[in-house]
């Protein structure tokens, strides 16, 4: 790995330090949010409704008449759609009566209810949607031209891999609080009995963790260009 590969490693190899947990942390958090998702699908909520009817259930009761509900295919595909104002559930969540079900069709009505009062770190992270998706695109052809091309390559590539690790970081706060808000509303309208929330609890705490652990990731990522890039100036 040294010798001409020593130069590669001697590039940001410090970083690599950092890197290495931040990669394994995130297959363990891949791996606990299947798992757990998995676990609780087989798990019926006794109260019996399904992820659709919870949702529509929640969405009512805050006055969110207007947002639709729709099934997509896949699994853990659920998200809220801002711009069409619609909450998506994979058909497991749509039809399911699962504990899994129900607390991720929460989860999602939980974004619904951010954006109908206008949540701030909510605003933020759709603003900074558009570039992170550009960035993702791009960021290593830039990249990978800052080192054979141009240094101004490489600055933009930077640039725009701090607008990816800024979209994560705002992510945070919008996913807990989502998963917050859920587990008040599962808990206070009697959708999942009080000896379930802990079970509720534990699906979105996985899937929060999958946010963390990606954060972690390009946070490193972008230490390891960083300290990259100072080498190459020195
Ligand atoms: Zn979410």
């Amino acid at each position: 790995m040294y010798g001409y590969g020593g130069y590669y490693l001697g590039y940001g190899g410090d970083w690599m330090l950092l890197l290495l947990p931040a990669l394994l942390f995130a297959m363990y958090a891949q791996f606990k949010v299947t798992s757990s998702f998995n676990r609780y699908l087989r798990v019926a909520s006794r109260s019996g409704y399904s992820g659709y009817e919870v949702a529509r259930m929640i969405l009512d009761r805050n006055g969110l008449h207007d947002v639709r509900i729709e099934p997509i295919g896949g699994n853990l595909t659920d998200h809220y759609d801002p711009r069409s104002k619609v909450v998506r559930l994979s058909r497991n969540v749509y039809n399911g009566r699962s504990i899994a079900a129900v607390s991720v069709a929460a989860h999602e009505v939980g974004h619904a209810m951010q954006h109908g009062e206008g949540y701030l770190p909510l605003i933020i992270r759709n603003n900074l949607a558009p570039i992170a998706s550009i960035g993702a695109r791009f960021v290593w052809i830039l990249i990978l031209l800052g080192f054979v091309v141009s240094y101004f390559f490489l600055e933009l590539g930077i640039m725009l891999y701090v607008a990816i690790v800024l979209f994560q970081v705002v992510t945070l706060p919008v996913e807990f609080n989502a998963s917050r808000r859920a587990l008040y509303q599962l808990e206070n309208f009697g959708i999942v009995y009080s000896d379930e929330i802990g079970s509720s609890r534990e699906v979105l705490k996985a899937a929060a963790l999958t946010y963390v652990a990606a954060t972690l990731v390009s946070l490193a990522q972008l230490l390891r260009l960083l300290s990259l890039t100072g080498r190459r100036r020195n």
